[in-house]
């Protein structure tokens, strides 16, 4: 046992079960403490993340107390300000997870050099992926660009090097504090409005995440092929705030996944591959964090227009499916996937406002907010992406609606306005001629733009690329 204390940096790995870092300080250390670094103006624009990560802090802290380790919170304007004084400490090893994200691991490269410069000990672990990026390429050692070849390997990758030795957290000695200036979570956590609707959503925690996947594989993964697309199904796992906050590792829903023999399984495994994809993606082809992955879009004519795009982001747009994915999204800090890409379709392509708006305000209201997924989703949407939508398709509202909200339930849920409507007006309202039904233009918005128009001024305008 070495007699430095061992500090753990927290990130995106709320959770005991495959923490490597975490696993690694407890075995070394009699005392170990946790630091998480609380960077203010990063939150100001991930509003819905900001929750999350609070919550997850107040909970993972009374779990890593029971295991004698403090959790302490400093809040920084840069990690680099934080890491820079704390090279000229001394008596601790400090170990970390990583993240896939170009500039956390360009920032393990400046830590990796300082430390060693400084003899101080450190180790860096696996993240929460299946296979580091690096280690899924084609034939001649290029990037894959498209998805299935891409998984085909990767799954192979995978495949090579489990069964993985499942190692566990040790008790700690005695508890002990590290840092000074730490601050505590009740200076964080505020009251705000959507904050309540997120408490009576979601729970983060690794034991909730472990649950959600057991019950997802015992009731719903036969039916996920299919029962993925219908947003009012529930056909989904709903996990994807907790992967992304690290309350539960992609390898632990491999096997969980591998274990049975149902139908599903393949096509569950081949969305966490897309998400594997993504990250490969953004750390090969960074570029595409800052604009568009193919280079012929950068000359493409959006329009900027504060009123479509407020319309579009209040659920207001006068297409029923459309607005009720946005409102599920403001209401409950996620949205369903076939409704992210119709949302994302309508914005980008009837509405022609550039895909990086509709980044940005998912990024503000995602709980599950991924930098490698979020970019990567709505590239994928406008067509701009590494193996995405190709420009002519552009996904009609109105059929979308008919076609995954037949019943309209998942609208009727989330657009209250509309919910006395017969079933043949739920998702095309303006034809409503009755206006003791509906009043449009008071009860509910007149579409903001005709289907059919946007569509060809759409066309055109992609065609001219
Ligand atoms: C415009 C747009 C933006 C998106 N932004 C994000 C984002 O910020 N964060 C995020 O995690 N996902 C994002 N996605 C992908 C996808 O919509 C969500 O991962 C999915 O809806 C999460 O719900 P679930 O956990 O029930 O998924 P499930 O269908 O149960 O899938 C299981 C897991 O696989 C992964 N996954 C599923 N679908 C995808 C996909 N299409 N691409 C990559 N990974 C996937 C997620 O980790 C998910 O939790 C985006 C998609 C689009 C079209």
């Amino acid at each position: 046992m070495s007699k430095n204390v061992g500090l753990f940096w927290l990130k995106d790995d709320f959770r005991f079960k495959r923490n490597l870092a975490l696993i690694e300080a407890t075995k070394n250390h009699d005392q170990v403490v946790a630091f998480y670094l609380y960077k203010k103006q990063k939150f100001e624009s991930q509003e819905a993340q900001k929750w999350w990560v609070l919550k997850s802090l107040e909970e993972f802290k009374k779990k890593l107390e029971k295991q004698n380790i403090n959790l302490e919170i400093i809040e920084v304007n840069t990690y680099r300000s934080f890491f820079d004084k704390l090279f000229h400490k001394e008596n601790f090893s400090i170990y970390w997870n990583k993240v896939y994200e170009p500039n956390y691991l360009k920032f393990d490269n400046y830590l990796s050099k300082n430390f060693k410069n400084k003899r101080i000990q450190f180790k860096i672990f696996k993240g929460n992926i299946l296979n580091e990026f690096n280690e899924v390429l084609k034939g001649d050692g290029t990037p894959f660009k498209v998805f299935t070849p891409f998984w085909r390997n990767a799954e192979k990758v995978y495949l090579d090097k489990i069964p993985l030795q499942e190692k566990k957290i040790s008790k700690c000695k005695n508890r002990t504090s590290f840092f000074k200036n730490t601050i505590k979570l009740d200076q964080l956590l505020s009251t705000k409005d959507i904050y309540k609707k997120f408490e009576k959503n979601w729970q983060p925690s690794e034991e909730i995440a472990t649950k959600k996947l057991k019950s997802f594989i015992q009731d719903k993964i036969n039916e996920y092929s299919e029962g993925r697309n219908f947003p009012n199904n529930f056909g989904t796992s709903k996990l994807s705030p907790y992967i992304k906050h690290g309350q539960i590792h992609v390898e632990t829903v491999w096997e969980e996944c591998i274990k049975i023999k149902k139908k599903g399984v393949n096509k569950f495994l081949a969305e966490i591959g897309w998400r594997e994809f993504n990250h490969s993606l953004i750390n090969f082809f960074p570029h595409m964090l800052s604009g568009n992955y193919s280079k012929k879009f950068d000359n493409f004519p959006w329009e900027k227009n504060k009123k479509f795009l407020t319309a579009w982001k209040k659920g207001l747009t006068g297409y029923p499916i459309v607005d009720a994915g946005m409102r599920e999204l403001n209401s409950t800090g996620w949205m369903h996937n076939r409704v992210r890409m119709i949302t994302g379709s309508f914005l980008v392509k009837h509405l022609l406002i550039d895909w990086k708006e509709g980044e940005k305000y998912f990024k503000n209201c995602l709980l599950d907010y991924n930098e490698a997924n979020n970019i990567s989703g709505w590239q994928w949407v406008a067509g701009c992406g590494a193996d995405a939508a190709p420009y002519f398709r552009i996904f009609n509202p109105i059929l979308q609606g008919e076609k995954f909200d037949k019943e309209g339930d998942y609208v009727k849920k989330w657009v209250p306005e509309l919910k006395n409507l017969p079933k043949k007006f739920i998702h095309r309202p303006w034809e409503v001629k009755d206006k003791k039904i509906l009043n449009l233009g008071k009860d509910y918005p007149e579409p903001i733009v005709i289907h059919e128009h946007a569509r060809s001024k759409a066309l055109a305008a992609f065609k001219n690329l």
